[in-house]
Parts: C-alpha cells; structure tokens; sequence
C-alpha cells in the first residue's frame, strides 16, 4: 500500500495545498495502514469503534471537517483542500483512510443554516468528531423525488408531531441523532433534528447493502418535538430542499473526489499487476488490450480530477453553479464504475477472489451513482441547464 505519487497535469491543481495532503497522506501511512493491516481481510465495513478513533483522531490533527472554522472546531480550510484530501484517502487504499474525513456521518450543511443553539448542540460535536448523525430524507415512494415525502409534520401546540417512515437510512444504528425531513402542509419539506432516542422514533427494518455497509428504515409513531426541533427555527419551516440545495454541490464534490481517488488507486493496482504477470511468454502489460484498459482509465481518470477540482475552487470562489457539480459527480462516479472494472478484468479471477481489494471496490463503487443523486438526476440537472426539456 504505498502512496507514491505520479506526476499528472491534475499536480498542477494540487500543488497549493502541497503540504496539508503530505500531512495527511503521512497520518494515513504512518498511522491508520497499520491499523487497518489488524482488520480481517474480508472485513467490508471496519467497526464502529475503531471508527470513532480514526475520526476523533484525525480532528485532532485538524483533517476531519477541516473547512469549518476554528470557533466551531474546524480548521478554516477552503473547500478545495478538502476535496484534495478525499481523493488522496481514496488514492491511498487504505480502508480506514476515508473515516478520517469528514462524511454522511458528519457535520450537515443543513445544520450550518440552524439556530446558534443548534450549531452549539448540534454543529459543534460533529465537527469535532463527538457526535454522528444520519439524515432520513428518502421514504419508500420518494427517493429522487424528494418533493413527494408522505412524513407529515403537524403542529401541535408549540411544538410538533411527525408520523411517516423512511427508509435507506445510513449510520442509524450508531448516530446520536437524526434530522428527519418531514412534510409540512402548505410548506413543504422542513428539516428537524432529534436524539434518536426520542420516544416513537424507532429503526424498523434493515437493508444489508452489497459492500457491507448497512442502511435502515426509520419508524416515526407520534414522534413529538418542541419548537425548536425545526432546523433554523421558524424561517427553516418548508426550507429543507431550498436550504439542502445550495449545499449540495459540496456533497456531490465531495462523493466525485472520493470516486477519483479510489479509481486513481484501482489503475495504481492495475499498472503494477500488469508489470508482473506474464501469460504466453510475455507480460501482460506488453498487450496492446491490457493497455487499453489501462491507458483509457488513465485519461478519463485526469479528466475526471480536473473537473473535480475546477469545481471545487467554483465553490471557494463563492461562483459555483450546480450543474457543474451534477457534472463532475456524474463523470467522476461513472469514470471510477469503468476504471474499476477494467482493473478487475486486468487482474483475471485474482481480483475477482474475495479478500483481494478489487473485489471490495467492484461492489462499494456501485453506490456512488446513486447517493446524492443518481446519474440520471444528475443528468436531468445538466439538460435542465442546458436549456433542454
Ligand atoms: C449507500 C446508500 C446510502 C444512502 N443513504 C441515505 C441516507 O443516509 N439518507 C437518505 O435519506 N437516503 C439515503 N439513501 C437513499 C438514496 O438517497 C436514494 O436511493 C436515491 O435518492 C435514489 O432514490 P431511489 O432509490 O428511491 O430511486 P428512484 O428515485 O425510485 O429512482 C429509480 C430509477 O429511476 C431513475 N429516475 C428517477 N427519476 C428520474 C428522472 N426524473 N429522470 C430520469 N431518471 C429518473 C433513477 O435515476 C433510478 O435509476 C442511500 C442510498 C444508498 C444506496
């Protein structure tokens, strides 16, 4: 598991934050591979506690949820650092490397629209890697479209009651809370936070997804919460989408570096296997096929680097339009799909072996173009930009 660096165009990109990924890359070599080398080979999904070490850890080094700023824990990197940190976790193979930054288990840009008693509560210990939270906005009859939520929220004196049932939830058998995103009358979608052992809130069944990690359905039976449960207070009520939306192209960048990282560490696997192996008398790399596969993947893997990181600085810029995040999350997830299977047909049955990390990347990649909005959402947003239906 070495993280030795080629010299690329996307470099060019990179060099401006140099120093912090070296930082990183040296915590995840010296720190976390001989951690995850204790792991079972066959272990999809490394344990909640060993988890809970890596995140608290890497926030004490200032790598987790690193684009806060200092006064909610943060260290006030820009945007751009952070996704330059998601592709180095993902280029290094280290299966605990991704743990170390912050995800859909952490800090929620909706929570950075909340109440200051929100942020202090709720904000602050995610940040610091205290707290994990999940977020149970799909139901079973509205996925992509989050307009259709059959959750009601109902007033209820000065507070509210919520009923309905979610499903595909991640992290809720470990959070400390959920915010639950519920319809309310005439408002629309509005988003409240809860202590997931509030009463009538419950997790029902559980999904066991094909790279281990489990997602779960959430019961809301009379589930009561006082007014200031609403994210934002009372201006958050109907807010959900509108305020999710501007903070989705950060999540959406965040899921394509993480694609970009882990396709650059697939052809990494695939260049070094190909030096090696030999079938009828020659090595394979000596195959005009087999550098197809492995030229292509090289290419698309750039190209997809560079849009990432063109748009992250968009984002810092304060200049980033959502459809160019639906772009480069659509090109990034469906480049890393690609690279990843060209890998494994590069490696033969060794990579197809359970245990052998291709095998692993096969079934995780698949997630990545269906969270934050599948290929084709993806693809609606850029047409509906492009002037299109
Ligand atoms: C690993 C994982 C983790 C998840 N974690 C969470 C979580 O923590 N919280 C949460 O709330 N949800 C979570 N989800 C659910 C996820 O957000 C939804 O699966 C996703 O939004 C798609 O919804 P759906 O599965 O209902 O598919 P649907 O919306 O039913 O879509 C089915 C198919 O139709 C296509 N489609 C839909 N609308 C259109 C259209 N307008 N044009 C073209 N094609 C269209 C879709 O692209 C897809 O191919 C998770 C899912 C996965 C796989």
């Amino acid at each position: 598991m070495t993280t030795a660096r080629l010299s690329t165009p996307s470099s060019v990109l990179e060099d401006e934050h140099r120093e912090l990924v070296d930082a990183f890359e040296s915590f995840v070599s010296r720190e976390l591979v001989p951690l995850a080398a204790e792991l079972p080979e066959t272990t999809d999904s490394p344990p909640a506690d060993l988890r809970a070490y890596v995140r608290l850890r890497s926030a004490g080094l200032g790598f987790y949820a690193g684009d806060h700023p200092a006064e909610l824990g943060g260290s006030g990197m820009p945007f751009t650092a952070v996704v330059l940190l998601h592709q180095a976790a993902g280029r290094s193979g280290c299966p605990l490397a991704p743990y170390a930054l912050a995800g859909s288990d952490g800090p929620s840009p909706l929570l950075r629209h909340g109440t200051e008693e929100q942020i202090e509560r709720y904000l602050e210990p995610l940040v610091r890697g205290e707290a994990v939270r999940c977020l149970a906005l799909t139901e079973p009859h509205a996925g992509s479209d989050a307009f259709r939520l059959t959750t009601r929220a109902v007033r209820d004196g000065d507070g509210w009651v919520l009923n309905g049932r979610k499903t595909f939830v991640s992290n809720a058998d470990r959070a400390d809370f959920a915010i639950l995103v519920a319809a309310v009358a005439d408002q629309g979608p509005t988003a409240f936070v809860a202590g997931m052992d509030t009463p009538g809130l419950r997790i029902g069944q559980r999904y066991d997804g094909m790279s281990g990690e489990p997602l779960f359905e959430l019961v809301l039976d009379e589930v009561k919460l006082p007014a200031d449960a609403v994210i934002g207070g009372e201006k958050g009520i109907g807010a959900a989408l509108g305020t999710g939306m501007d903070s989705l192209s950060r999540g959406r960048l965040v899921v394509a570096a993480q694609c970009d990282g882990i396709a650059e560490y697939a052809l990494r696997l695939g260049v070094e296997f190909a030096r090696e192996r030999r079938a009828f008398g020659e090595r394979i790399a000596a195959y005009q096929h087999i550098q197809e596969h492995l030229v292509s993947s090289r290419a698309e893997v750039e190209a997809a680097k560079l849009l990432t990181l063109a748009c992250a600085r968009l984002v810092d810029a304060g200049t980033e339009a959502p459809e160019n995040a639906a772009l480069a999350k659509l090109t990034s997830s469906e480049t890393a799909m690609r690279v990843v299977d060209r890998v494994l047909r590069v490696h033969g049955a060794t990579g197809w072996v359970r245990g052998h990390p291709l095998e692993f990347l096969y079934r995780y990649i698949r997630m990545m173009t269906i969270i934050e909005g599948t290929s084709e959402i993806q693809k609606v947003i850029v047409a509906r930009a492009m002037g299109l239906g």
